[in-house]
């Protein structure tokens, strides 16, 4: 309240129209101002919330954890986010609760240390997150149980189509054989394809536990496993002094596996080179695996990671186009994110991030 009076008009009006909640509390937790959208969030008066403890709007069970944390905050605290990637309550004057994100700056003013608190409500995008994780569990388990029944028949076709081809040969006509090829390279396509929607579905979020791993080892392990595509191509593939982070090992050898063999795979006239390497950011460390193939025309960017879109038809570049959203998926699993950049008949780089 006495803070209040010394504000000038100019702060005040700026604070009242900020669209988050945005409160200042002194160094024993007294809330000293809060704005315009605090008391419409959280259904007070000014007069109401000015004096309160800040525990007025933490419900009661977080108490004791909040405590500590203020009193440690105040001692050493620097400016910090809150509530990302976890969740943190508010109490309204109702008692009726919802999520929040909260970040706070520590402040030195000639009233003492002070702290202002901004609030975000985030119930809305928490609801939306929690739907589409739902729709998206739904749809992996239909693109499993689809994937799976499918395989079955599939087999009887693959398999019988392929006795026909072998015993019938040249006993009907020209056109008979033809038929018949089509129909097993057919169903060995849809095979592929099946294979690859169940791999891809049952990619899912159930490794939690993971270990901290040298990615210098993964690539070792990647080089060794497509040893005789980079000998068959005459590869030069270098990488050195990658980090060592908390991933999921399997996971990391089939998102290297894919990038590096379409590296190769999609090579120009030109000896194969492909170059990883990874620098820290912040609290993520950027990764990047760099071709000099034939490159991706900038409107492709953003397709190439949709489940089986493929930009070649040409027969000499195999596969079912799942590769690439494959490692979205691994590191969107991983909290990252996924691009190219490329020049096209020059070569790509594909980037992705992980968490330290
Ligand atoms: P697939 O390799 O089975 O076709 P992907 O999902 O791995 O499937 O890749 C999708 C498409 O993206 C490829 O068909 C290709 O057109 C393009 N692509 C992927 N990696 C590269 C690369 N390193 N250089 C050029 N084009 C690429």
């Amino acid at each position: 309240m006495v803070i209040l009076s010394k504000y000038d008009i100019a702060a005040e009006i700026l604070l009242d129209n900020t669209p988050d909640s945005t409160i200042i509390v002194n160094d024993d937790g007294t809330i000293v101002y809060a704005n315009q959208m605090t008391l419409q969030i959280f259904g007070y008066t000014r007069d109401e919330l000015t004096g309160q403890s800040i525990g007025t709007l933490i419900p009661s069970r977080f108490h004791h954890v909040h405590g500590d944390f203020m009193a440690s905050f105040f001692k050493n605290g620097r400016s910090r986010s809150m509530g990302k990637g976890r969740s943190l309550f508010a109490r309204r004057k109702d008692a009726t609760e919802f999520s929040v994100e909260i970040s706070l700056s520590p402040i030195n003013t000639k009233f003492g240390k002070l702290v202002i608190c901004s609030i975000r409500d985030v119930s809305e995008q928490i609801k939306t997150q929690n739907a589409l994780t739902r729709s998206n569990t739904e749809l992996e388990q239909f693109a499993y149980v689809a994937s799976h029944d499918l395989q079955e028949p599939l087999r009887v076709v693959a398999s019988f189509s392929q006795l026909l081809g072998k015993r019938y040969h040249g006993k009907f006509d020209k056109d008979a054989d033809d038929f018949i090829d089509f129909i097993i390279q057919g169903a060995i396509r849809m095979q592929n394809l099946i294979n690859d929607l169940l791999s891809y579905s049952r990619l899912g979020s159930k490794e939690r536990t993971h270990n901290r791993i040298d990615f210098n080892d993964i690539l070792q392990e990647v080089v060794e496993n497509l040893q005789f595509l980079i000998r068959d191509n005459h590869v030069k593939i270098s990488y050195d002094n990658l980090p060592s982070l908390k991933v999921s090992a399997t996971q990391m050898i089939q998102l290297f596996q894919n990038l590096i063999s379409n590296a190769i795979k999609f090579h120009s006239n030109t000896t194969p080179i492909v170059t990883i390497t990874a620098k820290q950011q912040d609290n993520e460390y950027l990764f990047s695996v760099t071709d000099n193939g034939i490159g991706i025309e900038p409107q492709y960017y953003e397709r190439i990671f949709i489940l089986f879109k493929r930009l070649n038809t040409n027969p000499e570049f195999t596969g079912t186009g799942i590769g690439l959203t494959l490692c979205k998926k691994i590191v969107e699993l991983h909290g990252g994110k996924i691009w190219v950049e490329s020049s096209p008949e020059k070569g790509s780089t594909f980037y992705f991030t992980l968490l330290v």
